[in-house]
């Protein structure tokens, strides 16, 4: 297991649900994240316009500087089936799931490390978007 810079990864929960909340799609299928860079891509059915980056770039910003919490709790995995998306979880052997909260923005199950508090991250910025055959790719840097 691949572990990611918690500053980026839990910036990645936060940009996941801010794309569900703004276009109803699901958190990123596919990522690369590094300590300065990153890029996150999305099933999506067309590119978005600069005002949608910007949005997108304020809500993220927005919920950071609310210094929300990140918290962590393990549940049943038939529990988890209620809270969050199972539906990727491998199968084998899972007796509980670790649930990462972020403040009450966020929920899904992770494994990697995160920040305590959203405060901690940076200021988030979207460098560049594109689109391709269904993938939107949302480039992105922490200053
Ligand atoms: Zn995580």
């Amino acid at each position: 297991m691949k572990q990611y810079d918690p500053q980026m990864h839990t910036t990645e929960h936060i940009l996941n649900q801010t794309m569900i909340r703004m276009f109803g799609c699901d958190r990123s299928f596919s990522m690369h994240l590094e300590k300065k860079k990153s890029k996150c891509d999305y099933h999506f059915d067309r590119p978005l316009t600069r005002e949608e980056e910007q949005i997108i770039q304020d809500k993220v910003n927005r919920v950071i500087n609310l210094g929300l919490p990140v918290s962590e709790k393990y549940v049943d995995m038939s529990e988890a089936g209620h809270l969050v998306d199972t539906s990727r979880l491998p199968e084998q052997d899972i007796h509980s799931v670790r649930i990462v909260n972020v403040g009450d923005y966020d929920s899904c199950p992770c494994i990697g490390e995160h920040v305590d508090n959203t405060a901690d991250i940076g200021e988030f910025r979207i460098t560049t978007t594109s689109y391709e055959n269904g993938v939107l790719r949302i480039r992105f840097k922490i200053d």
